[in-house]
């Protein structure tokens, strides 16, 4: 069961969970930028009678199938997520770029000081991999955080990077701005619950075998817990193809941007699983209205440690850049030019440390 309540008023709120919890709810309080929500779960959505006719209560919806919070008619306008000072889900077309895996101090560096300097609003790099197969590479853990960090540090930067394992969160989070749920985390419940939990906007990969409305209630579960900082992102699905590594789903753009008011990015890389696709794919995703992009760019692609095949070399992200630039201001969407304020005169120049031209 989940309650809307009119306002914000706390004795209303009050009397609505305490009722909730009589009924025998586990009742969470949840803060949302669009409203203040009372969550009721443990018992069948059938008890609790009366609850509609308590003070403050706006409406009380019960046997949902699909998202509540989620939904778009519960935000209309689209919601903004701050990765770092950008908010993604507005005019500005986030980018988030960045190895597939953190490999070594020079290796992430060097991508991340190119990343930035073309425009990146975001460093990405793996230190924990969900890898096929077990004898693969998995990343350098913790290590491979502290480095992905520096990196993000020295560029100014806000870092991205997966979380596989729940009871990893808390060491995990003074080395991360935004965490990442893999495509085959997607229904690890107790992963989503617990980047809920952990005060952090969350890119939340759609699984390759995961329909629109399992992503959607997926992203439901983050918000249960009081976190509205979801940000949505295909990635390429299962089909009989066998040309590309996945297949990417460019219906999934319009489709969920009508469905939910959380942002949705595409990524060309895994989607497609081919260098020589991922540029006209990112293109195409910008067309289709995607809030932004995430790429997987190396500055060796054919020594990477892992998926290699379909990262971008640092000339090739510059020409992605370029060649997205004119497409964004098509659909009436904006790029961070590098060096210049992303924000528009009047909230000052976006200046970012250390981040050079060269590589
Ligand atoms: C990744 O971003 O490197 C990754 C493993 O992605 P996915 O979960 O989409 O396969
Ligand atoms: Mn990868």
């Amino acid at each position: 069961m989940i309650v809307r309540m009119k306002d914000r008023r706390e004795e209303n709120a009050l009397a609505v969970a305490s009722a909730m919890a009589s009924a025998g709810f586990d009742v969470s309080r949840l803060d949302l930028p669009f409203g203040l929500f009372l969550a009721g779960m443990g018992r069948e959505d059938d008890a609790g009678g009366g609850i509609e006719a308590l003070p403050g209560v706006d409406w009380v919806r019960r046997d949902a199938k699909g998202p509540v919070l989620a939904a778009r008619e519960r935000h209309p306008e689209g919601s903004r997520v701050l990765l770092g000072d950008l908010p993604v889900g507005g005019e500005d077309l986030a980018l988030i770029a960045g190895p597939c895996s953190v490999e070594g101090r020079d290796q992430i560096r060097t991508a991340a000081r190119f990343v930035a300097s073309y425009g990146a609003t975001a460093l990405r790099g793996g230190a924990y991999k969900p890898r096929t197969s077990p004898y693969s590479f998995q990343g350098l853990g913790k290590e491979g955080l502290a480095l992905l960090r520096d990196a993000g540090r020295a560029t100014g930067l806000p870092v991205v990077t997966e979380i596989m394992e729940p009871a990893d969160a808390q060491a995990m989070a003074p080395f991360v701005d935004c965490f990442q749920v893999g495509a085959r985390s997607m229904q690890n419940f107790p992963l989503l619950r617990t980047v809920g939990q952990a005060g952090k906007p969350v890119v939340l990969k759609r699984g390759p075998s995961a329909s629109l409305s399992e992503f959607l209630l997926a992203a439901e579960y983050v918000l249960l817990q009081g976190n509205p900082n979801v940000i949505l992102c295909e990635r390429g699905i299962k089909t009989f193809e066998t040309a590309t590594r996945n297949t990417l789903d460019l219906n999934a753009v319009p489709v969920l941007k009508a469905a939910t008011h959380l942002p949705v990015l595409v990524d060309p890389s895994h989607g497609t699983g081919r260098q020589d696709a991922v540029i006209p794919m990112a293109r195409a995703a910008v067309a289709a209205g995607a809030d932004g992009l995430l790429v997987e760019v190396h500055p060796d692609p054919d020594h990477a440690l892992s998926d290699g095949d379909q990262s971008l070399t640092l000339t090739q992200f510059r020409r992605l850049v370029e060649e997205i630039r004119p497409v964004a201001e098509a659909v009436g969407r904006r790029l961070s030019v590098p060096g210049a304020s992303r924000f528009g005169a009047g909230s000052g120049p976006r200046i970012r440390r250390g981040s050079g031209w060269g590589v």
